[in-house]
């Protein structure tokens, strides 16, 4: 019975204050899909969304984040000295089990995130088929989907994961002008909103030119021309095959990983 309890009472960490309701009136609603990433309405953070577009056939990360953060206050409980975050797969994406297993592998064996198939827990991320590869920043409690698109790579996935632990796009870091130039004339119309910067907990670590959270230089381009340019031409950005170093360093100093 105590351990039912517990069970049932395990809900999201808060890290620094509880997530204020959101009024629905106040999340730009993009495209229509956002509100199936969540079931349950009026959505509980205070939010607005950000794209991306990972190449032509790709569009990744439309995402509902708290604002001014590099990485938020809802994190995932923590049992011991593990994160233990639940999951369940859509049987829409039976033929991509192992490339999101695959994925929460490559954050495991790095960090002391772990992921376990949800039994009676109250707040879980569910893996489910979309147009998309799409998340929510951070722990949003409840039933939180992340949106698996059929394009979308194990470093895609990767990417989005890192989102629902609670961190967002490495490009919108307070400091990023001593690395990158945003190239504004560049940007399709009505995507400004996915280069802005945002005043946040940057965890005391270095830029990271290699995050697989940062930008491609032609994300949202309207003419085929960068973005993003970094300040160091030789640099690619936009990597979506590993976790960088500092992803790796992000990750363990957000969730106090002790080893
Ligand atoms: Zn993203």
């Amino acid at each position: 019975m105590l351990l039912f309890l517990v069970l049932v009472g395990w809900v999201c960490q808060v890290w620094g204050g509880p997530l204020e309701k959101q009024k629905t009136s106040e999340i730009q609603q993009e495209d229509g899909y956002i509100n199936s990433l969540k079931t349950q309405s009026p959505l509980p953070i205070n939010g607005e969304i950000a794209d991306e577009v990972e190449n032509e056939a790709v569009q990744e990360g439309d995402i509902l984040l708290p604002k001014d953060r590099n990485a938020v206050s809802s994190l995932w409980p923590k049992v011991g000295v593990k994160v233990a975050v639940p999951y369940e797969i859509d049987s829409d994406l039976k033929d991509r089990i192992q490339d999101i297993t695959d994925a929460m592998a490559m954050i495991s064996d790095k960090t002391c995130i772990t992921f376990h198939r949800r039994t009676v827990e109250t707040d879980y991320i569910y893996f489910a088929h979309g147009l998309w590869c799409v998340s929510f920043i951070g722990c949003v409690g409840g039933e939180q989907r992340i949106l698996i698109g059929r394009a979308c790579s194990v470093g895609n996935i990767i990417h989005e994961i890192l989102h629902a632990l609670g961190l967002y796009h490495e490009h919108s870091r307070f400091d990023r002008e001593q690395y990158i130039s945003i190239m504004s004339e560049n940007i399709k119309p009505g995507r400004e909103k996915s280069f802005l910067v945002r005043d946040g907990n940057t965890l005391g670590l270095p830029y990271d030119l290699e995050s697989i959270l940062h930008y491609g230089s032609n994300y949202f381009s309207r003419n085929g021309e960068p973005t993003i340019v970094p300040k160091d031409r030789s640099v690619m950005i936009g990597q979506r095959t590993h976790l960088s170093v500092l992803d790796v360093q992000k990750i363990r100093k957000l969730y106090k990983c002790v080893r």
